[in-house]
């Protein structure tokens, strides 16, 4: 069921070589596409947006389900620990109904780093992150299931956020102020001389366009000669009844493979790997990437090992080439190529401070004075009758042809 926000949405019209023009095309309707098109829209631009699925196929409906508070990166990126400090209390504050504020904890077991601990807290100072140790005894009492080697534990402001509740919301808004949207549209050409971005329905031309592909974004640059070296990631997540947890629970390490559990609806989700991969649309998830995630999740909440997951779900990391995927920056990039804008990296949690920033650069380049108003717009919160297979909320509303409601009305 939609509710009333939804009701703005009317019937489907598939669209069959399509013929259209618009101030800004943007390729990707996950979570940076659809922020981009409610920033753009409600400037005042004529936006379409365009998918080869529906809404939120990609990354963003198959993530973990953190509104990161930014601890994750205290000790690694201090510029997305403070981005991700910013974006969810705004992420929060326009869309509380998607976001479920459960608090999280870092916690360090027997054996586990001493020195670690203290520079976590450093970087959590140094970003302004609130943080407080937890009585040992209390946490036992509060969170049963950890495991009873666990030597330090502190609170953090994580959240959990639903992506079909706010992008859902995102995309109705988004409509309402004249965003068009063609889902189910694959990009398969970019003529640059004329501007036009054609699909295997027909072209659209723009004055500028937005690559908000996530991590195909490579493959839509190379539609247009341009090389960009990205390193995709595939991040594993398992899926289990009944919620172990109820906060986020982080293992204060470096970052690495299982240390988070989180609730989410009746269920917790353990994530997650970082596996490179060649190819995005070829992937396949070995019996024994599954057995290592229990494994290191267990050691944080032993109960794990002896339950069998309900389900298992798979994303991969829209991230520029580094080292390894682990230490992969986790910030965010515009690329700029004149009247291309291709926009990168990130999270879920920094998607409305990513599409204000491409937004602002190409607002810039088509002369156009308007600014961002996305900080304060509130989004209306949608109820989705079905999800769809693989993604995190299979379980929370069941499986059904999809989000289509709201995909079938964005579309109409
Ligand atoms: C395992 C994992 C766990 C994560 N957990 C978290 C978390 O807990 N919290 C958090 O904040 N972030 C998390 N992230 C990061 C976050 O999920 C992503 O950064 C974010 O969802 C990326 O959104 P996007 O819109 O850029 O990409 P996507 O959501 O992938 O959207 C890209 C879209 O482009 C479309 N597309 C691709 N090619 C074409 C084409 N040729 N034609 C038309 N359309 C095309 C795709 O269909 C897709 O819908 C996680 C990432 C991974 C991999």
């Amino acid at each position: 069921m939609i509710t009333d926000a939804g009701a703005l949405l009317i019937t489907v019209v598939r669209l069959q070589n399509i013929d259209m023009d618009a101030d800004i095309v943007i390729i990707g309707a996950g979570a940076t596409g659809l922020f981009t098109a409610l920033d753009l829209s409600l400037r005042g631009l004529s936006v379409v947006l365009i998918d080869r699925q529906g809404m939120l196929r990609g990354t963003s409906g198959r993530f973990h389900g953190l509104l990161h508070s930014g601890a994750r990166y205290a000790t690694t990126d201090k510029a997305a620990a403070v981005e991700c400090r910013q974006e969810s209390s705004t992420i929060r504050r326009i869309a509380g109904g998607a976001v479920f504020d459960v608090g999280g904890l870092f916690v360090s077991l027997e054996g586990d780093d001493d020195a670690f601990a203290d520079r976590f807290l450093k970087g959590m100072d140094d970003s302004e992150i609130e943080c407080k140790a937890v009585d040992l005894a209390e946490l036992k009492r509060a969170e049963p299931a950890l495991s009873p080697k666990v030597r330090f534990a502190a609170s953090v402001p994580d959240m959990v956020v639903d992506p079909f509740r706010l992008f859902g919301g995102v995309a109705v808004l988004a409509k309402a102020k004249g965003a068009r949207f063609l889902l189910n549209h694959n990009v398969t050409g970019i003529d640059r001389r004329k501007m036009t971005v054609k699909t295997d329905r027909g072209e659209v031309s723009a004055r500028l366009l937005v690559n908000a592909a996530g991590p195909w974004a490579d493959k839509i640059c190379a539609m247009y000669g341009n090389m960009v070296d990205m390193m995709p990631a595939i991040g594993l997540m398992l899926a289990y009844d009944g919620r172990l947890v109820d906060r986020v629970i982080n293992r204060l390490r470096p970052p690495s493979d299982g240390d988070i559990l989180l609730p989410f609806y009746g269920s917790c989700i353990l994530g997650t790997t970082a596996q490179v991969v060649e190819d995005v649309d070829d992937v396949h998830i070995e019996d024994d990437d599954v057995r290592y995630l229990v494994e290191e999740g267990s050691v944080m909440v032993p109960a794990l090992r002896d339950r069998k997951y309900s389900r298992l779900y798979w994303s991969a990391r829209p991230l520029l080439k580094a080292d390894d995927a682990r230490s992969a920056s986790r910030d965010f990039q515009v690329l700029d190529d004149e009247d291309i804008l291709t926009v990168i990296g990130g999270k879920l949690t920094t998607s409305r401070l990513m599409a204000e920033k491409v937004s602002d650069s190409a607002c810039q380049k088509l002369g156009i004075k308007a600014e961002c108003t996305t900080k304060e717009t509130k989004i209306p919160v949608l109820e989705p009758a079905a999800s769809m297979r693989g993604t995190i909320g299979e379980e929370v509303y069941g499986f059904g042809a999809s989000f289509t409601e709201v995909e079938r009305e964005a579309s109409s």
